[in-house]
């Protein structure tokens, strides 16, 4: 099975070649509104992406003291500026913003996150593991899957997607009980981990032995980022944490990116 890490560098080369001839016009502009240090490190991530891939972007750091309408009037300009193919708000934002008002002003077409209602395109997380899984040839139709955690940036849009793919989709969350999340796992052919509780899941269910498990959570234990899920579960197929599903993230903001410049955003 092909690393993640391998992966991600092959369709960064890709991309890299395919937008050699329009590079130059397509431009991201990523807004900061915070001074979180797991944003800071999250934008290096991205910019170094970016670097790579030689597309231009823009770090328009605002204070975190601004005024919501202060920050409309930005996402109104970005939404007109034509030589923005597309943007993202990092997200978290200071309490005194509206974060669904903010992400519904953003123009669908610029969208790349996929945080509007009614943006074209699937948020990050899902994304990339759904197009990891298309580039492997992995068969979905009828196949079960479970996906543990409903957020709005993972466990939802993940689930929309796998159905969009035929399968049949169970999601979780911290109401279920252990029998029943046993039950899922256990029957499930594709699980998905997106709940932010370090090796939350372990050896003590008894996996289908052709698995796959994509390990979503950041944790940081100790000074050492952990996923939700114990290393080497006994699967054919899973995600590690670092350099797993975070990976595949980074490429899909670079996936819509270019999708917005074929779309004509
Ligand atoms: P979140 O907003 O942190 O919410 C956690 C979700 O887990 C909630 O839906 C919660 O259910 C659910 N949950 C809690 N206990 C559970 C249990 N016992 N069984 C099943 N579900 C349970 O979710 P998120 O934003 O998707 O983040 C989840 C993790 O992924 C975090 O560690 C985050 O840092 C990480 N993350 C990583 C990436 C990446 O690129 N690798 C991207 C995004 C997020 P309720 O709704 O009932 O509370």
């Amino acid at each position: 099975m092909i690393l993640i890490l391998e992966y991600t560098l092959n369709k960064k080369k890709e991309l890299k070649e395919k937008i050699e001839s329009y590079r130059n016009n397509i431009k991201l502009v990523i807004v900061q509104v915070n001074d979180d240090p797991a944003s800071n490190a999250y934008i290096k991530g991205k910019i170094n992406d970016l670097n790579e891939i030689e597309v231009r972007y823009e770090l328009l750091k605002l204070s975190p003291s601004i005024k919501e309408s202060e920050l409309i009037k930005v996402i109104e300009r970005l939404n007109n500026d034509p030589s923005v193919t597309g943007f993202i708000v990092q997200l978290p934002l200071p309490k005194h913003i509206n974060k669904e008002k903010i992400m519904s002003l953003i123009n669908p077409l610029k969208d790349v996150d996929g945080f509007h209602p009614l943006s074209k395109f699937i948020p990050a997380t899902p994304k990339g593991i759904l197009t990891f899984l298309e580039d492997l040839n992995y068969e979905f139709k009828g196949k079960n899957a479970v996906i543990l955690g409903r957020s709005e940036i993972v466990g939802k849009p993940m689930a929309s997607a796998l159905i969009s793919k035929d399968m049949n989709v169970t999601l979780l969350h911290s109401k279920t009980s252990d029998e029943d999340r046993k039950f899922y796992i256990e029957h499930a052919d594709l699980i998905i981990v997106a709940v932010g509780k370090p090796l939350f899941i372990k050896n003590e269910y008894n996996f289908k032995k052709d698995a796959f498990v994509f390990d979503v959570g950041i944790n940081r234990v100790n000074d050492h980022l952990v996923g939700d899920c114990l290393n080497n579960l006994d699967v054919k197929f899973q995600s590690p944490v670092p350099k797993g599903v975070g990976l595949l993230t980074r490429l899909a903001l670079l996936i819509n990116l270019v999708e917005a410049y074929n779309n004509g955003f």
